[in-house]
């Protein structure tokens, strides 16, 4: 994982309609679709690091780790720019401040700055990926638009100020989200990109259309069509049809994501009952009544939180689904992600004190083995001690709250 940080470098290319004779960028020149703007965003990667990290190449929503601190303030200044343009810029560029918990500060020219703004119409509109633009040099630009002036309409000032500032909080194309699923037709879509004004090249075109990054390095929500983070595709390039539109706003969906990844305030910790059941001499341990009600349901071993606070650590529950044994412990590296002899990873009941605090009370933990294996918890130290039942303790397994 080697310079991993600094791997991806996003270049956004404008291309002009066919009805313009203006080329702003030096690739472009038409446009396949009539009275239309093609906003292209590149995706450049450091040669050296495809070659020690080629997943990387497979491309999400958001990478984790150009992700700013929550509630952090990013400061931002112009390199250059008319009031009109930089106004317009800031205009838009909030957007994301009404959903994100972040605060954008413009500071000025002389003052050093977590995003640097150029506007230069040789280079096309681009930004570096989240916290990236901290790691190349102050004195060079780390977002640049590339096709504005006085006469832009705010449409288009808020499809490509929204989508770079998108980059900008570490958002990846939404056609690599890890969740798309696109139906390329693959030789249209090679053509199509390979030809004017594009010429890019089959690796190019797989970077940056085809290729969805990996889902461990990005968190992502499913497919969305109306993202500002999306391109514009027709319907040629698609098995099925299906083609997307210029999206100009924030959809819903972009608006619900980065106020998750940025979130202005966490849920509060809530206080959950851990219900114990038994299903015919096998027990079954939940926070959610309504999962199975009041059949089997034996008691209460005590309170777990929703949320973790300060001490606690996730209940990782398992269930075998070779033998029907339910396991929960505290300590992920027991069964991990599941997959070794029928054991199922089926997620957090809540967080458990792993030591004794004020208000606790000890769950024992002990296992019966046989043909139906049973990992039995309970507070009540006596209740299967000494071997009754068959049952071998294990020791204490975590503290919940009385
Ligand atoms: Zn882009």
């Amino acid at each position: 994982m080697k310079n991993y940080f600094n791997l991806f470098f996003i270049a956004c290319v404008l291309f002009l309609s066919s009805c313009s004779d203006e080329s702003i960028n030096p690739v472009s020149s038409t446009d396949i679709q009539s009275n239309a703007k093609e906003h292209l965003c590149l995706d450049a990667i450091v040669p050296e690091d495809l070659l020690e990290n080629p997943k990387l190449t497979t491309h999400g929503a958001l990478l984790k780790s150009k992700k700013w601190e929550n509630g952090q303030t990013i400061t931002i200044k112009f390199l250059n720019g008319n009031a009109f343009l930089q106004n317009k810029v800031k205009q838009f560029a909030n957007q994301w401040m009404q959903y994100a918990n972040l605060k954008f500060v413009y500071v000025n020219a002389n003052q050093s700055a977590d995003i640097r703004i150029n506007f230069d119409n040789s280079g096309g509109s681009w930004s570096y990926l989240g916290t990236d633009s901290k790691r190349i040099d102050q004195s060079k630009p780390s977002m640049n638009f590339g096709w504005f002036n006085n006469s832009t309409p705010d449409t288009e000032f808020s499809r490509t100020v929204i989508h770079e500032f998108g980059h900008a909080l570490g958002l990846i194309h939404e056609h690599q989200n890890p969740a798309a699923n696109i139906q390329w037709n693959k030789a249209k879509v090679y053509s199509y990109y390979g030809g004017a004004p594009n010429y890019w090249t089959t690796a190019q075109v797989d970077n940056n259309i085809i290729n969805k990054y990996s889902s461990t390095v990005t968190n992502y929500s499913s497919f969305d069509s109306q993202s500002i983070m999306l391109y514009s595709f027709p319907a040629s390039l698609t098995l099925n049809g299906w083609s997307s539109g210029w999206n100009t706003a924030l959809s819903a969906t972009d608006k619900n994501f980065i106020s998750q990844e940025y979130p202005k305030s966490k849920p509060s910790a809530e206080l959950r009952n851990l219900y114990r059941y038994n299903i015919n001499a096998q027990h079954f341990y939940t926070s959610n009544f309504a999962e199975l009600g009041n059949r089997y349901y034996e008691g209460v071993l005590g309170k777990v939180y929703s949320q973790q606070v300060s001490n606690t650590l996730p209940i990782y529950r398992y269930f075998n689904s070779i033998n029907g044994d339910r396991l929960s412990t505290l300590n992920w590296n027991e069964l991990k992600g599941g997959g070794q002899g029928g054991w199922r990873y089926e997620g957090i009941t809540g967080y458990a004190y792993q030591s004794a605090q004020p208000n606790t009370i000890p769950v024992y933990r002990y296992y019966k083995g046989g043909n139906r294996p049973d990992h039995f918890y309970t507070i009540n130290s006596s209740e299967v001690a000494g071997g009754k039942y068959g049952y071998q303790a294990e020791g204490i397994a975590f503290y919940v709250v009385r």
